[in-house]
């Protein structure tokens, strides 16, 4: 029998009406047999999430020893969701276990971790189900990657025989046996991990989206959604700011080409977003998919006569940027010239002028110059690579904007085209690239 995992992000924990969908949801299809909670979200814009309530309440105890003042909120929060779903569960027991071990503990992840630990603890009440703490089956390396060998086996031996099991999202354990988070929005990871280890037939994310659009509907106005989306297209419009997905949520399930689907637990009846292994993607006949883009890039601009002829220049440029320990997005290069693009966040002046140095020093370029304030649009879809003028239509349409295109790099599996243009012309260049590819 197929089993489905289901992950169900903050806004579907935020209250006990919510909570209450969520039940239906689940028991309206009976493969929905393991579910990984968040911790309960905004209910309301300007509302604050229970996570970033943990994280005052770590902020207290280190200042003070204790989280007693700022954990009123979230035992609040809590006392309320029990109330609203008329729960026969001793919550206010479990509030004050949390709040004696948040203080002995005294760890940021330790505390960050525990809007996910009563979520799924209150939810495996409410569906009479198993819960499954995430600190005895997720697992952690030495290094702080996550261990998946040992997290499998414990994820498969704590659900031998167990129907329904509910499991916290977020956090798990290191090697020195304390708890661990993974990064903001990690809930999604943990949700693919459990998918992987049972073998899931399907990973249901449910959100409070129909799934992925092909841009940010704060520029377009309703852009269309994405029915398909094959894993290689997710990483790259993840990569690139669609933030519906933690990027990094897709590894556990696509190695063992477990399809993902995106839902909307406000609109359960919703088509949503497939996302499927690219051996089984079919085309859906548009050339693009999506596009995505972030602002706030620095280039660094590299020219010398004869490059191309200099062995070893790449390396010898890129040791530069390693000493710092700083990433490069993309290498856009010529015979004679090549450019680095680095996130500005990675930057500040100091780092800037050592890299300059540093690489003047190392291979004596002609020119070397500084763009600023760049944003990167990347335009997605398999379909690119089929199609003959994509990429005229697409640098013409951004001219027709009158906008001027800084950098051009397209990846090698032609699945994308990114361009640089100015922070300031970015909404405009997305709306260009949407009105050429997808009409109005
Ligand atoms: N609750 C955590 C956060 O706010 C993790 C998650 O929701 O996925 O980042």
């Amino acid at each position: 029998m197929s089993v489905k995992v289901c992950k169900f992000g903050g806004t579907s924990m935020a209250d006990g009406n919510v909570i209450a969908g969520v039940k239906k949801i689940i028991e309206s299809d009976k493969s929905r047999r393991y579910v990984v909670v968040s911790a309960p979200g905004k209910r309301y814009s300007g509302d604050t999430k229970v996570t970033d309530l943990l994280y005052a309440c770590y902020n207290e105890l280190k200042k003070s020893g204790t989280c007693a003042t700022s954990f009123k909120a979230v035992r609040a929060r809590f006392g309320d969701i029990v109330k609203q779903l008329n729960l026969n569960f001793d919550i206010d027991a479990v509030l004050d276990e949390t709040q004696k071990r948040i203080d002995v503990e005294n760890s940021e992840d330790f505390t960050a971790s525990r809007g996910e630990y009563l979520s799924a603890r209150v939810v495996a009440e409410y569906l009479g189900a198993k819960f499954v703490d995430a600190e005895d089956v997720v697992y952690f390396n030495e290094d702080g990657s996550f261990n998946g060998e040992k997290s499998y086996k414990a994820i498969e031996a704590a659900l031998t025989g167990v129907e329904k099991a509910v499991f916290p999202g977020f956090y798990g354990k290191g090697v020195d046996g304390k708890v661990k988070t993974f990064s903001r929005g990690g809930s999604d990871i943990s949700g693919a991990i459990v998918a992987r280890a049972v073998n899931a037939s399907e990973y249901e994310n449910w959100t409070d989206v129909s799934g992925f659009l092909a841009c940010d509907p704060r520029i377009v106005d309703s852009p269309k959604n994405i029915k398909t989306l094959s894993y290689k297209e997710l990483r790259e419009l993840s990569y690139m700011g669609a933030n519906v997905l933690h990027s990094e949520s897709i590894f556990p399930v696509r190695k063992a080409n477990i399809p993902i689907k995106i839902k909307n637990t406000f609109r359960p009846e919703d088509d949503g977003t497939a996302i499927v292994p690219t051996s089984r993607y079919v085309p859906s006949g548009n050339t693009v998919t999506g596009i995505a883009g972030k602002k706030n890039f620095t280039v660094i601009y590299i020219e010398k006569s004869l490059m191309n002829a200099e062995i070893g220049f790449v390396r010898k440029v890129l040791s530069v940027i390693e000493k710092e320990n700083i990433p490069v997005e993309h290498i856009p290069s010529g015979i004679d010239t090549m450019s680095l693009v680095i996130s500005s966040e990675a930057l500040d002046d100091n780092t800037l002028s050592r890299i300059l140095e540093g690489i003047e020093y190392a291979v004596e370029p002609d020119i070397i110059r500084v763009i600023e304030n760049i944003a990167l649009v990347a335009t997605v879809g398999h379909g690119m690579s089929s199609s003959v003028g994509t990429s005229a239509r697409l640098f013409n349409a951004i001219a027709a904007a009158d906008i001027n295109i800084k950098m051009i790099d397209q990846g090698s599996s032609e699945l994308n085209i990114v361009v640089g243009v100015k922070n300031d012309d970015y909404e405009r260049c997305i709306k260009a690239i949407y009105k050429e590819f997808f009409g109005n």
